[in-house]
């Protein structure tokens, strides 16, 4: 059976589960279309699939964090970025603050908010607009296209981000950032309001499939060496709090957004990313994993397999 013929039959499959809700604490997100649901696959030999809503774009959200992780590598090199931030499993939400307060008062790793914050604030430059232009161009080399940023997700999230404001509070309070706060924040609540369709996700997992170079352009997003500390903290901490589970039934790096995409990597061979708004209590998408479960079983993906 094709790629092509596989992606269809899991569409078809999995579009009646009408389970989970869509993300409501950023107001704008609350918006979506429940019946939203596109997949994609896209190979390290440059061919890609897709099926289903494959051209609605949305909001990356969190799965922008192994991006700007890799950012922050490229530009300061590990030992800094990991002098900031660990590489451990929470084990809590991905909004949690509690951990922050026990031990080193470092993020646990840079999936979760708290270390994405720590992530953000390393993206340097003289001016917000060239912090901006740093992590949009990166997203460009990734997705091989100009990608935007909804503004109106940037302004609902940042109108109500009262927990992220106390987790950049605290982490200034531990030294992990400096004083521009604000600054720190808003370039996170950017990053996280990158918009992208499942083909273009797909295309930037297959990139870091690839070694860090787009299978279809052959521009290099990230240089290879950082490659393996993105994907092994995508496998371990990815999936926040379900990331034992995710390993368990699906077997490869993934990292979630609550606006309902999924991407995973199997190093080596494709990138394959989903699209569809309603999440669970975790903030995965809910047909999502449905069909990474599947596909991972049907296709032998997991990287111990
Ligand atoms: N911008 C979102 C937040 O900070 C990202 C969370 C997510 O996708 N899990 O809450």
């Amino acid at each position: 059976m094709s790629i092509q013929a596989i992606l269809s039959d899991l569409h078809q499959k999995y579009q009646i589960y009408t389970d989970g809700q869509c993300a409501t604490y950023i107001p704008e997100l609350a918006k979506a279309n429940t019946n939203h649901f596109g997949l994609a696959v896209a190979t390290v030999d440059g061919e890609l699939f897709s099926c289903g809503d494959d051209d609605v774009t949305f909001t990356l959200q969190s799965a922008s964090k192994p991006f700007t992780y890799g950012l922050a590598l490229q530009n300061l090199g590990r030992e800094f970025v990991h002098s900031k931030v660990g590489v451990e499993p929470s084990g809590e939400a991905f909004n949690s603050i509690v951990e922050l307060e026990k031990s080193t008062h470092r993020p646990y790793n840079p999936m979760i908010n708290s270390g994405a914050i720590a992530i953000s604030s390393m993206i340097r430059a003289k001016s917000f607009g060239e912090r901006q232009g740093k992590f949009m161009e990166m997203f460009e080399n990734y997705s091989g296209r100009t990608l935007g940023i909804d503004e109106g997700v940037f302004a609902s999230e940042k109108k109500t981000a009262h927990r992220n404001r106390s987790i950049a509070h605290l982490l200034r309070h531990f030294n992990i950032i400096g004083d521009d706060i604000d600054e720190t924040l808003d370039l996170y609540f950017k990053h996280c309001s990158v918009l992208a369709d499942v083909k273009d996700l797909a295309v930037m997992a297959a990139t870091l499939a690839n070694k860090g170079v787009n299978p279809r352009t052959k521009r290099s997003a990230v240089p290879g060496q950082h490659v393996a500390d993105i994907l092994s903290l995508m496998f371990t901490c990815g999936m926040y709090d379900s990331s034992g589970e995710w390993a368990y039934t699906v077997g490869l790096p993934a990292k979630s957004g609550v606006s309902g995409c999924i991407f995973g990597v199997v190093p080596g061979s494709m990138g394959i990313a989903v699209f569809s708004p309603p999440i669970d209590g975790k903030g995965h998408s809910v047909r999502g994993q449905k069909v990474f479960q599947e596909l991972s079983k049907t296709l032998g993906l997991g990287i111990f397999k």
